[in-house]
């Protein structure tokens, strides 16, 4: 006998299920439902593909056993089964980024927490949330030998050999008292059909069959009363996604998701399709209530299922669909792809790339229809994978108009989002000019930007856009149909000879003090410009974009190594008609002037959202130019 001992995420889980996690405690039958029907779709992959496995018959089912008397639920099937080492590796550790996500986003609130846990899949673990204590026995396809695997979910488990006629796994689960709800048929029956009724395999349970006693017409008994035990299937066992979408109602298709996503709530929307032509294939995508925790991370676990002619052959495929719709669940079924298709076929097969991209149009354009008809459902939607439809804009070119149509927007003008048909009403009819500004930083200090005053003066409208990822790709939209996508700071709103005249003879006058703050600022700053474009603020910052070291920080940003960047040196522009700079240009007053040129830089610097050099000598600095003014 061996003993092991568990992976420390592991414990750490465990110690989660069986004393925190309670609330919805019958998933643990749809995990190991799904762990069943996984691991016989991997033996029937291989039985088709592969000549060492061909001698296998392959019958595959599923069966659920109760012992009232010992207290035992078994769940057996024949699938690819396991031999000593996959025991250790897939029943003693965790090998999921999502499961591990899981655990790093744990809130501490038991109830939220127990409702993640669905939505991970933490699936074979879960079922010491009901048992006292586990043994699994089971046989791999192709080898002779058989172990037996248990645990009392206390830190370690241990693997013996054990006898077992075929390939396949058995588990068993010796049930807590006070969880005797699982020993149940009904109860047992009913969580088969709300959670796996729609798994490809048959699953079957042993009931107790009661027949009354027959009487003829006098009253007389031809045959007594029996309860007999007959082994029935309980579940549907036709892959959903097969049968036409006429035959099927809502509650299944919910019930289908809870199933293939491990997610116990319900999806937002879901979008079934069948293809026929020159390429057949069917498609049945969902979109969930809630973005799921490793949606942002780089090892994220895709959604969609691959099956062949419905034989399954991966759920870990992240090409199936483009990493902007990364959150999509659901199935991708097609008899035209050869059966024994590796990773990289897969990934250069023209028939996959055409299923791909006619379904990626099918899902933007379901959502446009989404938008269009249900605002409320969009909302939710939008809120929870909105930025990452954004990721779209970059690595989706040929759809990227299609993508823009899906995005809401805040604007400069009006307090309610809208998108880019609407707001493109508004736009100058002549120059057909969309404004944007994007930075990091709360809307309302986006909106109350220096870089936006002009527009305001001119009611202009300017698309705000304040989310990390907006920033990155914006910058690379030029267009939608007739429009082009102008960045607010590079914006030339005004160009008539005659204001040009005037800026030239600002300029002239201020040059004295220009040339002042350039000398006090020395090379924190490029230089210092004068601007009419400013209304309110005495100053701000201006990114020249024909710098190299701002193009060098556009292109590692663009590879996300943001924070490697080198700083920006950025230029200064004053603002001639603010009363400070029209005072300080004939003031004589050497100290007031280096405070002033420091406190109006990091000022502006500020309204950027940008993080100060040095804040206690701002503050220092300030304090003597506010004592300065008391004084005068
Ligand atoms: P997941 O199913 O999400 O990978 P689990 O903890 O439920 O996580 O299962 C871990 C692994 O154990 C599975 O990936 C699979 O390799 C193996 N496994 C679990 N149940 C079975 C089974 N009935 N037959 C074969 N392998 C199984």
């Amino acid at each position: 006998m061996a003993k092991h001992q568990f992976q420390t995420e592991v414990n750490q889980l465990l110690q989660l299920m069986i004393h925190s996690l309670y609330s919805n405690k019958e998933i643990f039958l749809r995990e190991l439902v799904s762990n069943a029907s996984d691991a016989m779709d991997k033996l029937n992959m291989l039985v088709l593909t592969d000549e060492a496995y061909s001698s296998i018959e392959f019958n595959p089912r599923i069966d659920i056993k109760i012992d009232k008397e010992a207290k035992t639920l078994t769940i057996s099937d024949n699938g690819i089964g396991m031999n000593e080492g996959d025991l250790v590796d897939h029943l003693g550790t965790i090998a999921k980024s999502g499961t591990k996500a899981f655990l790093e986003n744990l809130s501490g609130d038991t109830k939220k927490d127990s409702q993640l846990i669905g939505q991970f899949g933490v699936g074979f673990y879960s079922a010491f949330m009901v048992a006292d204590s586990i043994e699994v026995i089971s046989r791999k396809a192709g080898e002779d030998e058989a172990y037996i695997w248990s645990s009392t979910g206390n830190g370690e488990f241990e693997i013996e050999k054990a006898k077992r006629d075929s390939q396949g796994t058995q588990i068993t689960l010796h049930i807590k008292d006070e969880d005797s709800e699982f020993l149940e048929t009904h109860r047992i029956e009913s969580i088969i059909k709300k959670y796996s009724n729609h798994i490809p395999f048959a699953i079957f349970m042993d009931k107790e069959q009661y027949t009354p006693a027959k009487k003829d017409d006098d009253g007389n008994e031809i045959e007594a009363e029996k309860t007999e035990i007959i082994n029935e299937q309980i579940n549907r066992a036709s892959a959903l996604w097969t049968l036409a979408k006429s035959k099927i109602k809502d509650d299944e298709y919910k019930d289908f998701y809870s199933s293939i996503a491990h997610d116990s709530s319900e999806p937002l929307a879901w979008m079934h399709h069948k293809a026929e032509g020159a390429i057949e294939y069917t498609t049945l995508f969902y979109i969930p209530s809630k973005a799921p925790m490793d949606l942002f991370r780089v090892d994220y676990q895709p959604g969609i299922k691959l099956y062949i002619n419905r034989v399954f052959i991966t759920d870990d495929e992240k090409e199936l669909m483009p990493t902007y719709l990364r959150f999509l669940r659901g199935v991708i079924d097609s008899a035209d792809l050869p059966l024994n298709v590796s990773r990289e076929i897969l990934q250069s097969n023209p028939v996959m790339s055409k299923i791909r991209n006619s379904s990626v149009k099918k899902v933007l354009s379901e959502l446009a229809k989404l938008k269009k008809n249900d605002s409320a459902k969009y909302e939710t939607f939008y809120k929870e994978f909105g930025n990452v439809i954004k990721e779209g804009l970059y690595n989706d070119f040929a759809n990227r108009e299609k993508i823009l149509e899906l995005l809401q927007f805040n604007t400069l003008l009006s307090s309610d989002v809208t998108d880019l048909e609407s707001f493109v009403k508004n736009v100058d009819d002549e120059k057909k000019e969309i404004y944007y500004l994007t930075g990091k930083m709360s809307l309302s200090m986006l909106k109350n930007s220096p870089q936006l005053e002009q527009f305001k003066a001119k009611n202009i409208d300017v698309l705000l856009l304040n989310e990390e990822v907006d920033s990155v790709v914006f910058p690379m939209v030029n267009e939608y149909k007739e429009y082009k996508f102008i960045n607010a700071t590079d914006a030339k709103l005004e160009d008539s000879e005659q204001s040009q005249k005037e800026d030239e003879e600002l300029a002239k006058e201020f040059e004295p003090l220009t040339k002042e703050l350039k000398s006090v600022l020395g090379d924190k700053i490029k230089s210092v410009e004068v601007t009419t474009e400013l209304t309110d603020s005495p100053v701000r910052i201006k990114i020249d974009k024909e710098d190299p070291s701002y193009m060098m920080a556009q292109m590692m940003a663009q590879m996300g190594q943001a924070s490697e960047v080198p700083p920006i040196v950025p230029i200064l522009q004053i603002n001639p008609r603010h009363e400070i700079l029209s005072k300080l240009k004939d003031s004589a007053d050497q100290n007031l002037i280096n405070d002033a040129a420091f406190v109006l830089l990091d000022q502006a610097k500020l309204a950027e959202g940008m993080e100060l050099d040095d804040t206690p000598e701002f503050i220092q600095k300030l304090n003597r130019v506010v004592a300065a003014s008391l004084r005068a």
